[in-house]
């Protein structure tokens, strides 16, 4: 059988929805564009490039001045952009109104990012591969390594941090079975709400996050073999774009 592949994303979809993974990982249907997502995307490319600037350019301004280039390489990679965004002003001021929220929670012009957008990988067994991509990785001088994530929305509600943080932890797996080394931090930055998750990893957490994913490698495994891939409705559905097809909601 093909190993599994795996990132924190379509770990996501699994627990949070089966069909849902199998539609999007194993059909791999076409979806609908998501507005927020493509804005996130935008969000991210300017927090990777601000880095190319020298230390005393990289402020809000420069982040500012971005968006007009990297906007239109975005629209000329998906060209069904133009129509979906309808007031071009109002998306540049939502891009920019991110931007400057995540100058009051990180100084980049303080710090050199060690990585960015960097590949991670491993073979977690025979049958599960995975991967992901970290936005940010540093690595102090003194050797303790720090992951961050962006988040163009809204922090979780109190309680749900550790959902959010699994995706990190499966970061910290994999760099630490590469390279030997717990990271010290996970920090998911939001800005949506202008608030920064962090998380200090120990190994025996790294372990459980290990455990967890041969467990949901197991369950997708059980899943392929039998084409049983139950529904899980929640508030999810309201943005998923397979509502239509579903068939919890289409009895
Ligand atoms: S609509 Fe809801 S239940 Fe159906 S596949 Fe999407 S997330 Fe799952």
């Amino acid at each position: 059988m093909e190993k599994i592949r795996l990132s924190p994303s379509r770990v996501g979809d699994f627990t949070n929805c089966p069909a849902l993974y199998k539609y999007r990982a194993i059909d791999q249907l076409p979806e609908a564009i998501s507005l927020d997502a493509e804005r996130g995307t935008l969000v991210h490319t300017i927090l990777h490039d601000i880095f190319e600037s020298s230390p005393e350019n990289r402020n809000l301004a420069t982040a500012q001045s971005l968006i007009p280039s990297r906007w239109k390489a975005q629209i000329v990679s998906k060209p069904e952009l133009v129509d979906l965004v309808s007031n071009e002003k109002e998306w540049s001021d939502r891009v920019a109104s991110l931007l400057s929220t995540y100058f009051t929670l990180e100084k980049p012009a303080t710090f050199e990012p060690t990585h960015r957008e960097l590949h991670v990988e491993m073979d977690l067994s025979d049958e599960l591969y995975l991967h992901g991509y970290v936005d940010r990785l540093d690595i102090a001088p003194t050797g303790e390594v720090r992951i961050v994530d962006y988040k163009s929305g809204k922090s979780p509600k109190p309680g749900w941090e550790k959902k959010a943080l699994f995706q990190l932890r499966i970061y910290a797996l994999i760099y630490w079975r590469n390279a030997g080394v717990i990271p010290k931090m996970l920090q998911l930055i939001y800005l949506g709400n202008a608030q920064v998750i962090r998380s200090v990893p120990s190994s025996q957490d790294l372990i459980a996050t290990e455990k967890k994913l041969v467990q949901i490698g197991n369950e997708i495994s059980q899943s392929m073999a039998t084409n049983i891939w139950p529904t899980k409705p929640s508030k999810l559905c309201d943005w998923c774009s397979f509502k239509p097809i579903c068939p919890a909601h289409n009895p």
